[in-house]
């Protein structure tokens, strides 16, 4: 039975009365019918927390199914047992903030330079996202970091919706951040759209505004070979 996953379409639900779905005993790993709980994928790292009263200690997602891996030496829930369920919520808001950072980043290099990003990874409050530059422009990291910030507070919406993937394939800045990759047995996108600036099918955690990013920074840019340039940003 697939996971239902609660924060596509609720981000700030922090904790769930779950029934538990299936049990994998030898490695402690437990499936919910309903998680909150975010698995490793798309850049953005697992969230931890508690399930049962226990540590989360690895959430993945296998196939249609998050197993969550338990710590501490407690006794296991049964399948059929409704237990709480509670993600570590600063962390997770310190990923949703870094997440949709990322987003306005790649909004904003679109917008004035016209690049695509190639790929990226997050932790809380940094990360880092490659781009088909070859070299960076003159005053780079200055001129980026201001358009950010001033993308920041101008405090945009970030709307979350769901669309057929006819309708998906046919939208110019989803083809553009490859929509057309997602395997076609995906009939259902969805779509985050930080409103007026960067629409991309994601399957991740963000804030509902801008201004909850937070003051944005770039730390560090690396060459990673010829058209990919490496930005490493970081909030505060
Ligand atoms: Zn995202």
């Amino acid at each position: 039975m697939p996971t239902e996953l609660l924060f596509l379409r609720d981000a700030y639900l922090r904790e769930v009365a779950a029934t538990v779905a299936a049990l994998d005993a030898p490695n402690r790993r437990v499936a919910l019918v309903e998680t909150v709980f975010y698995a490793t994928g798309g850049g953005q790292p697992h969230d931890t927390g508690t399930l049962a009263g226990l540590p989360v200690e690895e959430v993945r997602k296998e196939g249609d199914v998050v197993w969550h891996t338990l710590g501490g030496d407690g006794p296991l829930p049964a399948v059929g047992d409704v237990v709480h369920a509670e993600i570590d919520w600063e962390r997770r808001h310190e990923l949703m903030r870094t997440h949709t950072a990322l987003h306005v980043l790649c909004g904003v290099i679109w917008n004035e330079y016209g690049r695509a990003v190639t790929g990226g990874n997050m932790e809380p409050l940094g990360g880092r996202m490659d781009f088909e530059f070859d070299p960076l422009p003159d005053g780079f990291a200055q001129h980026v970091s201001e358009a950010v910030n001033a993308e920041i507070a101008a405090n945009r919406p970030i709307e979350v919706s769901f669309l057929p993937r006819r309708q998906a394939l046919a939208d110019d800045a989803l083809i553009r951040t490859k929509v057309n990759l997602i395997p076609e047995s995906v009939q259902e996108i969805r779509v985050v759209d930080i409103v007026g600036l960067d629409r991309q099918a994601d399957g991740g955690t963000h804030v509902a505004r801008t201004g909850e990013i937070g003051r944005f920074e770039i730390v560090k840019t690396e060459s990673k070979g010829k058209g990919n340039k490496r930005v490493r940003i970081a909030l505060s």
